[in-house]
């Protein structure tokens, strides 16, 4: 407060939130007791970016923007990231009270928007690992790979239980048990964040999502009728706490900075605006102190006549942010109107803003707002450091689930015949949330093939041919194309005819066959599996295909396990360990090791 002009009030009382060595909460109350009703409103509020206009951020007082899946500045590289980075949070800066804007975006496997990032696997191949202090450094990557194009806050992890391998959001999840969440999420949010919950420098706000219940929902329960995604769940409170609630406490525990509330209902009701489960349980009973984001535009799913009746259930249910990507001046509006009218009392608001602020300065916002540098600078985006982090993922996330007469590990000398759709394609073992929100086929993004990976790691020693006549052994890499939220939503499991025509081909042959199923969840293969004589599954292992050579040749063992139950058919599901009656074609935990000579 010292050399402060003693006429300019709001100089002298700007210094008090301003000042780094003023505790946290103490600023918060300052800047608070500053800020007129819009500007509160406008820190509540997450817009698109490509859903504003220049100067709209200083007129509206916004307080956060997000990258939706895709949404990416012209040019893609970190540094056209950060460029536009700076000049929104320029303009943020250049308000009343200079609040910083927080800037959000779905980092999921790696930082997947941003072209040469590097793509971990997704998070059901990080559950097959079972090893936290392996998803801690994944975790940590990701984040120096955000914070060096500038961002503030990656909507992760995903800590969704996942009880039904037909929802399409599987692979976003570790996996069907609360035990892999409590061991995972913690670590996750750590590796994001920081050890102490920094948020700043090279590391990040993370969210825990969907809260809560989002892997449970019923089968035929969704929107769309027959799907799942943003369905109903329908267990008791007791099953609910037992099997979703243990990623949170843990979240909680690290100290997240967001949670994000799920599109899906509990017991009918949309949870954007359930009150007890967001206000009552987590911000109460658990005593989470960050904020609650909606998920994208999902307050208009609530049942309510009117957009305002399903703003004031939202807000007064315990949502602090609104991810509104387009409609958010009319939103604006409507809390206006709401907070006039005495249907959100300004009590709530304050308590949202102040939430929100919070985490802005515990991230360091207010110090550092602009892009650090040195982050930048480091070089490391995309580096071949960050990749080996990667490919040792890999390795320890492929689970090894048939090995007929030890046919693993191939010897290096063989002449050795690869097909199969995924075999040759980024894109494809990458999945969905690469490059584009659901994901496509191809090269679009750098890294390593499965089939280049072989190829190196052969070289000098076997080849491999184009005849499968002249092979020893048949590398079938089959499985899912990309796809995200809804589009995955799928009643059958079942392999694709380019698969089958593949699995043919190779049966005719005679040919041994090593089976290498790249998936973000598992397929049903029941009437085919007796043919191969090995079977991997390699989830969904992102840019560093090299990874899946490093076991197939023995120069790594197996050491990754089922993180959800293999189901037989598609009649079993949803299929969970402990269920009465359990009998899955492969079980949960399951996994072999290779027999490797020292
Ligand atoms: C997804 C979220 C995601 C958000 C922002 C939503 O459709 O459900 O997981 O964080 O979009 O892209």
């Amino acid at each position: 407060i010292i050399g402060c002009r003693n006429n300019d009030e709001l100089t002298l009382e700007k210094s008090i939130y301003s000042d780094p060595n003023i505790e946290i909460e103490a600023r918060v109350d300052d800047l608070l007791s500053k800020m007129t009703l819009e500007e509160k409103i406008g820190q509540m509020v997450q817009a698109e970016r490509n859903g504003i206009e220049e100067g709209d951020i200083k007129k509206y007082k916004l307080g956060s923007l997000l990258s939706g899946g895709g949404s990416v500045p012209k040019g893609n590289t970190p540094k056209a990231w950060v460029d536009m980075y700076n000049k929104f949070q320029a303009e943020a800066l250049s308000t009343r009270l200079t609040i910083p804007l927080v800037y959000g975006v779905d980092a999921v496997h790696g930082h997947n928007n941003v072209k040469g990032a590097t793509i971990f696997p997704h998070n059901i191949g990080l559950g097959a690992t079972f090893d936290a202090d392996l998803v801690e450094r994944v975790a940590q990557i990701t984040a120096k790979e955000v914070a060096a194009t500038g961002l503030d806050w990656d909507f992760a992890p995903c800590v969704a239980v996942s009880r039904d391998e037909r929802w399409g959001r599987a692979y976003e999840s570790f996996g069907e048990s609360p035990e892999l969440q409590e061991l995972l999420a913690g670590a996750y949010i750590r590796g994001l964040q920081g050890p102490n919950a920094e948020m700043g420098g090279k590391y990040v706000i993370a969210t825990a999502k969907h809260f809560i219940g989002d892997g449970g929902t019923d089968w035929g329960t969704g929107d769309a009728g027959y799907i799942i995604d943003r369905g109903d769940l329908t267990i008791d409170e007791k099953s609910l706490r037992a099997i979703h609630l243990p990623g949170y406490i843990k979240a909680i525990e690290e100290n997240v900075g967001t949670i994000m509330a799920s599109f899906s209902s509990y017991q009918g009701k949309k949870m954007h605006a359930h009150k007890y489960l967001l206000t009552d349980l987590l911000k109460g009973e658990l005593g989470f102190e960050g904020y609650i984001i909606s998920d994208w535009e999902a307050m208009n799913e609530i049942a309510a006549p009117t957009y305002y009746d399903k703003i004031v259930k939202s807000v007064n249910a315990g949502v602090d942010m609104f991810m509104e990507p387009y409609r958010w001046k009319e939103l604006i509006d409507v809390m206006k109107k709401a907070v006039d009218n005495g249907d959100v009392s300004i009590a709530r608001v304050d308590d949202a803003v102040r939430r929100i602020l919070r985490i802005k300065f515990k991230a360091g916002l207010f110090e550092n707002p602009l892009a650090d540098s040195e982050v930048l600078n480091e070089g490391s985006f995309g580096s071949k450091e960050h990749r080996e982090i990667a490919r040792e993922a890999v390795r320890k996330s492929l689970v090894l689930l048939k090995n007929k007469g030890n046919i693993l590990p191939l010897t290096k000398d063989y002449k050795v015949y690869v097909s199969g759709s995924n075999a040759d394609d980024i894109g494809n073992q990458s999945g969905g949330l690469t490059i584009e929100w659901q994901g496509r086929s191809g090269n679009i993004t750098s890294g390593t093939t499965i089939l280049d990976g072989i190829k190196e790691a052969i070289k000098g020693h076997g080849e491999v041919v184009d005849d499968i006549s002249k092979a020893d052994v048949a590398i079938a890499v089959i499985g899912e194309r990309p796809y995200a939220e809804g589009k995955g939503d799928d009643g059958e499991l079942s392999l694709g005819y380019q698969d089958l025509l593949t699995l043919q081909e190779i049966k005719e042959s005679g040919k041994p066959v090593v089976v290498i199923m790249v998936s973000g969840r598992p397929l049903i293969i029941s009437d085919y599996i007796d043919d191969w004589d090995a079977f991997v599954v390699a989830w969904l292992p992102g840019s560093e295909g090299q990874g899946v050579a490093d076991l197939i040749f023995g120069d790594y063992n197996f050491t990754g396990k089922l993180p959800v139950s293999w189901p037989r058919s598609i009649d079993q599901l949803p299929i969970n360990i402990n269920d009465k009656d359990y009998n899955p074609l492969f079980e949960y935990g399951y996994g072999l090791e290779m027999d490797l000579e020292d």
